[in-house]
């Protein structure tokens, strides 16, 4: 449990990615901060869960990501209530596929403002926590998209290499106070995310179920194989690491070969 004694904050952990990455946590010993949206008796099945893991404490903030103030405000909670903010993992991220020429400007603005912005709020409030303790881990959820475009993802790819851009520029100016700041980018992973983007493909592009999930989402994937989200905690885990020290400012694919295509 090497993560005993640290406080997280995850957001967008009450589904998919997230809440692999704050089961990983919670395993370690870590006191969780988890965040998103859903349906209150669930939400509150899995922060208890979290509690159960190790004993940790394990909270919930419902802050909407596109709300500057709701992020720092909750950044203030977890200090407050969690004892600190030591690693930060900012993941709450949304999509919306169409072409630009169609590209409703509401999407684009909810799209910049949670998948990308809420990262810059975040790190704003917590940086200043964990350079007073010399200690930080910051890990942001980018994608494959952080390296490369597919059409009808205009606002997801701007703010994804956004996030790549934030990460490294984070790295330098926290370099020399113990903290890392890294990216991982995930090809395709089997969550509610990709789920529901395949009924808007099926329509843009004319196709069914199976091709999109074949000949789109795996098409870009050598493997032909979903990523799995608990590989992606496996690898934040790995980043909380001492051993992962030296690791700050990169961007780590785990996207089964697409972006070396
Ligand atoms: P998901 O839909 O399962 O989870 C998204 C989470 O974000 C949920 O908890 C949701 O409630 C939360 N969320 C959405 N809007 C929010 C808001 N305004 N404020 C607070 N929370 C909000 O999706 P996922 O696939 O687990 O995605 C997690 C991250 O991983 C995203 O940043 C996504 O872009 C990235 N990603 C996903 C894939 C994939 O294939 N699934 C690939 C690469 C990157």
């Amino acid at each position: 449990m090497f993560l005993k004694g640290k406080s997280a904050i995850v957001t967008g952990s009450t589904s998919g990615i997230g809440l692999a990455y704050a089961k990983a946590l919670a395993a370690e010993g870590a006191s969780v901060m988890i965040n998103g949206f859903g349906d209150a008796a669930a939400i509150e099945t899995e922060r208890a869960a979290l509690e159960a893991t190790t004993g940790a404490k394990a909270l919930y903030d419902a802050a909407d990501m596109s709300k500057p103030d709701q992020i720092a405000a909750m950044v203030a909670r977890a200090a407050q209530e969690l004892g600190g903010v030591d690693i930060l993992i900012s993941n709450a991220g949304i999509q919306h596929v169409a072409p630009i020429d169609e590209f409703p400007i509401e999407k684009w603005d909810a799209i910049l403002a949670i998948n990308l912005s809420s990262t810059f709020h975040l790190m704003r409030a917590a940086i200043p926590l964990m350079k007073a303790r010399n200690w930080g881990r910051i890990i942001t959820t980018a994608s494959a998209h952080s390296l490369v475009a597919s059409p009808n993802k205009a606002a997801y790819v701007a703010a994804k290499h956004g996030i790549a851009g934030l990460t490294k520029t984070a790295a330098l100016e926290v370099a020399t106070h113990g903290i890392t700041v890294n990216c991982i980018s995930p090809g395709y992973v089997w969550t509610p995310l990709v789920e529901n983007q395949i009924p808007d493909t099926m329509k843009t592009r004319g196709l069914t179920r199976e091709q999109v999930i074949n000949d789109v989402l795996l098409d870009a994937q050598p493997t032909k194989q979903f990523v799995q989200p608990e590989q992606v905690a496996a690898l934040a885990l790995f980043l909380c690491r001492d051993d992962a020290a030296a690791i700050t400012g990169a961007n780590y694919s785990m996207d089964g070969g697409w972006t070396a295509a």
